[in-house]
């Protein structure tokens, strides 16, 4: 579904990923764990063109994404969920959800997606009218990923879910990209939360310091000593 080929990302002079080749394929959860500033953010940037690569090809769909315009990108049924969950803070939790569908037009479908949005997070529907920026973490986080659903995307990218988020929320958080991901979205995960991100995947990529360096099933990652040593706390 998704095939990225050696690309290289920079901030100016700063090279931050070097050669990065990794692949997604229909249905599956693939996570990508690494410590902070390994540059998975600008990873999940460059997937949803808010960054361009210097070089490399991104293929989606077999169509050639890399260095397009974002829009293009949600239109061809990427959407990002961001670092932060940047939610609209003055606008209410409804609104924030019907702007995920600005690009559609289909007014059935999206009232539908809406519905099961609010299946999804009964929390949200319950502070439909209130203003996103008074919302908990764990609401804004359901409210990010629920404005992403109502693009109706084949690919989701979430950049670190769990951040800053008590575990019993971050336990329903996963719970939810689980459920999402059964009903068909495919879904790849950016963690430093190795631990839930490996526990739900089912495959993953290790980065650091810009470059792929360890890859494999979920399973043979959480069995790795390398893995263990270094993200899962010697566990
Ligand atoms: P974290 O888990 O802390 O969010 P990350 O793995 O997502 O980390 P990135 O945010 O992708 O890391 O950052 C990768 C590298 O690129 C870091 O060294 C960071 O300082 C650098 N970087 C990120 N954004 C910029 C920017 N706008 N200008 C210059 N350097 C940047």
């Amino acid at each position: 579904m998704l095939q990225v080929n050696n690309i290289d990302v920079f901030y100016g002079n700063i090279h931050a990923l070097k050669n990065i080749s990794l692949e997604v394929n229909e249905g599956e959860i693939v996570t990508l764990i690494g410590a902070n500033g390994a540059g998975k953010t600008t990873l999940l940037k460059t997937l949803s063109g808010l960054l361009k690569p210097k070089q490399g090809t991104i293929t989606y769909k077999m169509q050639q994404i890399g260095g397009k315009p974002a829009q293009a990108i949600v239109k061809s049924g990427i959407s990002h969920v961001p670092e932060g969950r940047r939610v609209f803070a003055n606008m209410s939790v409804e609104e924030n959800l019907e702007l995920g569908a600005f690009l559609r037009k289909d007014r059935d479908g999206i009232k539908k997606d809406l519905d099961h949005v609010f299946e999804l997070f009964p929390r949200l529907k319950e502070r439909r009218k209130q203003l996103s920026g008074t919302l908990s973490g764990g609401e804004q986080q359901m409210l990010a990923m629920g404005r992403a659903i109502m693009a109706r995307p084949n690919l989701l990218l979430l950049d670190e879910p769990s951040m800053g988020l008590a575990p019993l929320i971050v336990q329903q958080i996963f719970e939810i990209i689980q459920t999402i991901n059964k009903e068909g979205t495919t879904i790849l995960l950016v963690e430093q939360n190795a631990h839930m991100a490996l526990s739900i995947a089912d495959r993953a990529y290790v980065i650091e310091t810009g470059k792929i360096v360890l890859s494999g099933t979920a399973k043979e990652l959480q069995e790795s000593e390398e893995v263990k040593a270094a993200y899962l706390g010697g566990v």
